[in-house]
């Protein structure tokens, strides 16, 4: 043998606060359901339970879409799961860019074969819909569009309303990123009319990270359906995995993530029982009561008031203060994880996550006590 026995012992990680863009605190509940004890992926036990992530998973969405189920990786997948199933070659597509996560969906339409018409708005402005009704106007045959609902690089909120109904005029179907708004802010799928969706379990579902919850609706169905180039992706050609997450005889299609399922199965319980309405409110209340606090330490907003995310707190920096420092400290020293600015904003602003079980009142005492502490030097 060439390579020496490491002398490596199990990981023990430090215990955090986490209050960044993801992931989210877990809550004890979570981690105890994903030590349970490992039953086969076609086990009748597990395929019952693949049936309850789908069945809470649709009032989190708030839809009656039969597909779906959360994709076998992270928030990345999902949206490649979307973009790799929806886009055919020469299809034209409208995608808002408005911060990072814009960005890639003009990424994956391009590696797809696709023409991108980008509507672009500033980093920290939400998607301004009249900017998208012109797109359409100018390019009538968009057969797509793509929007992210919370931009989680700057903290601003899109009327998703709104801009599904744009789409849905100029008969096109919409693709909507909901990594972070889902379970923080109304999700509202079907009333909305978005015919694709993806989120992330790690945000404001507070499970740990690596499962992308998907929902497709009828039309997005038969648009998939109607393709007559196979999807460039095995692993995520939704004709594939429709067999393994519905339909009364399940087939191997790869192994399911069985004890992360458990724990995203256990987030989602959680959600339920609080309701969704409940949620909402706190990531408001919580929100506002942090808001108030940065406020009190001189810090600014650096999104407009009617467009921010209660469960995504962007600031900026101030003058003279070393920002990469701080955030050390609130880690070293306080066992704290907040945001860096991401793209346009590095450097220059923090993000200070309240996402799902992160949004309670000790965090956000802990969080405005030591930002004070690292700001005064
Ligand atoms: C976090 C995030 C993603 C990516 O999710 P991963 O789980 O990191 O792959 C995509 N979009 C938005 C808006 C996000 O916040």
């Amino acid at each position: 043998m060439t390579i020496e026995r490491p002398a490596i012992q199990s990981f023990q990680p430090p215990v955090r606060t986490l209050m960044g863009p993801g992931p989210s605190d877990v809550p004890p509940r979570v981690l105890s359901a994903l030590a349970r004890p490992t039953v086969g992926h076609l086990d009748p036990s597990f395929v019952g339970m693949m049936d309850e992530v789908k069945t809470l998973l649709r009032y989190a969405f708030q839809t009656r879409n039969d597909l779906t189920f959360p994709v076998s990786g992270p928030g990345s997948l999902g949206m490649e799961t979307c973009f790799v199933n929806l886009v055919t070659p020469g299809d034209k597509v409208i995608v808002c860019v408005n911060g990072v996560f814009g960005g890639r969906m003009v990424e994956n339409v391009r590696r797809l074969g696709g023409t991108p018409v980008i509507v672009e708005d500033a980093w920290g402005e939400p998607v301004d819909p009249a900017k998208v009704e012109d797109a359409f106007k100018a390019n009538p045959d968009a057969r797509l569009f793509a929007f992210v609902h919370a931009e989680t690089s700057t903290g601003a909120l899109s009327d998703a309303a709104t801009l599904a109904a744009i789409a849905r005029r100029h008969d096109a179907l919409t693709i909507m990123d909901c990594v972070t708004s889902l379970g923080g802010v109304p999700v509202l799928l079907d009333e909305w009319g978005i015919d694709a969706a993806y989120s992330g379990s790690q945000k404001c579902l507070s499970c740990t990270p690596g499962l992308s919850p998907v929902s497709f609706s009828e039309a997005a169905v038969a648009r998939i359906r109607a393709r007559t180039t196979p999807c460039p992706s095995w692993f995520q050609d939704l004709g594939l995995v429709l067999g393994y997450w519905s339909g009364a005889k399940r087939t191997y299609h790869h192994t399911a993530p069985v004890n992360p399922l458990y724990g995203l199965h256990e987030s989602l319980v959680i959600l339920a029982e609080e309701g969704l309405e409940a949620a909402w409110q706190r990531h408001r209340d919580n929100h506002l009561r942090l808001a108030a606090g940065l406020q009190k330490l001189g810090l600014d907003f650096v999104v407009r008031e009617d467009a921010r995310l209660p469960q995504l707190n962007t600031v900026w920096v101030p003058q003279g203060v070393d920002e990469a420092a701080c955030r050390a400290r609130l880690l070293n020293e306080f066992g704290l994880e907040i945001g860096a600015g991401l793209g346009a904003l590095a450097g220059k602003v923090w993000r200070i996550g309240l996402m799902g079980h992160s949004s309670r009142a000790s965090n956000i005492a802990l969080c405005l006590a030591a930002l004070e502490t690292v700001i005064r030097g």
